[in-house]
């Protein structure tokens, strides 16, 4: 039974109560959600791992992608990158190699973390097509939904499927006659090819029966990758890809009702006046599905800096009700990610859930907290009550002052040592005006 049935049969689940624990919230509101299709638990029969809960009411959660490309294989460094993301705070990885043994790595990270995995099927399905016909268009069904059941089989636990590319799709993206940013999702780019090469439609979305029911086999939760997102600012919103959002939320639907845990994908990039916009469309066209937002990057010109520029955009996406964030690093449009790419990633999301938290579910407890410890200049509750607590102490610590109380920017100017000598005993006291 997977969580979505269990749910809808009024069950609360060893999963639901793990899910829980970690949010303060009842396992009965998770089951809830869950029912309403509102939430998901990304997990898999065959493999035990950290669960979380993703969707309303929930902590937005960050997601780290590691995986080899064709010009870069790996397998230790992208071990390691994955260990550093889980050590960094994300909630879940998605491996998502296209060089190598793509079973052989798929395992290897799968054995070496405990957060919950995902994966992007087409990119082995399209690989394994050129290996075996020597051209992706040659794919045929039977390879698409084997692998489908090898990552299934193998313990992931979600997966961004692009069912929602149709002929529909395609016939809206011709008939619009741009896209500045071009198609940027590898796995939608290939479907697009596949589908226009051979004239027929895309059987994820032709036979999307048989995709629900092998991943609901494992419990796994069916993301429905956003193929036509935008990969340039101007290009946000377009008609295609809010024709593929259309699908995908339909697809939502249509999956929950078979008893299948769903998500949708979103962007992306955008510019931060349509964030707002394209979060609730994407949550009232599919009765508040979960969210899965790429970013989203908020402008096309900062490359070397596209976390930040993609933090910006999460933390806006997630306070409107975006309930999972990709993460995007440092080397964004540049390079594949190395180590301290991912840790500078995975870092920069955190602030992002955390800001849009602090708005869509008040959570400013945390906040609180850390600004009385800086006015009483207690410096170790600084580094509790801080998102990275260790590199605070760990600056201060390099160059230490002279006053052991105050730092080296103000030193003995320091106003919060000098007005606590007048003030320490009534500004503790005072209420919230
Ligand atoms: S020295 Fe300046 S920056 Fe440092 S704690 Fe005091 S007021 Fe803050």
């Amino acid at each position: 039974m997977t969580q979505i049935e269990a749910a809808r049969k009024g069950v609360i689940t060893g999963e639901m109560e793990e899910a829980a624990s970690s949010e303060g919230v009842s396992p009965e509101y998770v089951r809830k959600m869950i029912a309403e299709g509102k939430a998901v638990i990304p997990n898999n029969i065959n493999r035990k791992a950290r669960l979380v809960g993703i969707g309303q009411g929930l902590r937005t959660k960050v997601n780290a992608s590691i995986g080899t490309s064709s010009d870069i294989i790996d397998v230790k460094a992208e071990v390691e990158k994955a260990r550093a993301a889980e050590e960094a705070g994300a909630d879940t990885l998605m491996e998502l190699s296209v060089g190598g043994d793509l079973d052989a790595i798929r395992k290897e990270v799968l054995g070496s973390i405990s957060l919950s995995v995902g994966s992007v099927p087409l990119y082995q399905a399209f690989k394994e097509a050129i290996e075996k016909y020597h051209d992706p268009n040659k794919l045929t069904e039977e390879l698409l939904f084997d692998v489908l059941e090898r990552q299934c089989s193998d313990g992931i636990s979600f997966m961004a499927v692009h069912c929602g590319i149709n002929r529909l799709t395609i016939e809206r993206l011709n008939k619009q006659g741009y896209r500045y940013g071009g198609l940027v999702s590898r796995g939608g780019s290939y479907m697009v090819g596949w589908m226009m090469s051979n004239g027929k439609e895309n059987p994820l979305y032709e036979k999307f029966d048989r995709v629900v029911e092998i991943l609901k086999k494992y419990d796994c939760v069916l993301s429905l990758g956003n193929g036509l997102r935008a990969g340039a600012i101007h290009d946000s919103l377009d008609r295609a890809q809010v024709q593929e959002l259309l699908i995908n939320c339909e697809l939502a639907e249509i999956g929950q009702d078979m008893g299948c845990q769903m998500m949708c994908e979103g962007p992306g990039h955008l510019p931060l006046d349509d964030i707002e916009a394209n979060v609730k469309l994407q949550k009232r066209m599919s009765a508040d599905a979960p969210f899965y937002v790429l970013g989203p990057l908020t402008t096309d010109i900062a490359a070397g800096y596209d976390h930040i520029s993609a933090a910006i955009g999460a933390a806006e996406a997630a306070r409107y009700g975006a309930d999972l964030i990709c993460y995007v690093t440092p080397a964004e449009h540049l390079a594949l990610p190395n180590r301290d790419d991912v840790v500078e990633g995975v870092r920069a999301a955190r602030i992002a859930a955390h800001v849009g938290d602090m708005v869509k579910l008040g959570k400013k407890g945390r906040d609180m907290d850390m600004s009385k410890a800086r006015r009483d200049l207690k410096w170790d509750d600084q580094y509790r009550c801080g998102l990275f607590g260790e590199r605070a102490g760990e600056i201060r610590a390099s160059r230490s002052p002279a006053e052991p109380d105050t730092c080296t920017m103000c030193g003995s100017f320091c106003a919060l040592d000098n007005v606590n000598v007048y003030f320490k005993e009534s500004l503790g006291k005072g209420k919230k005006l």
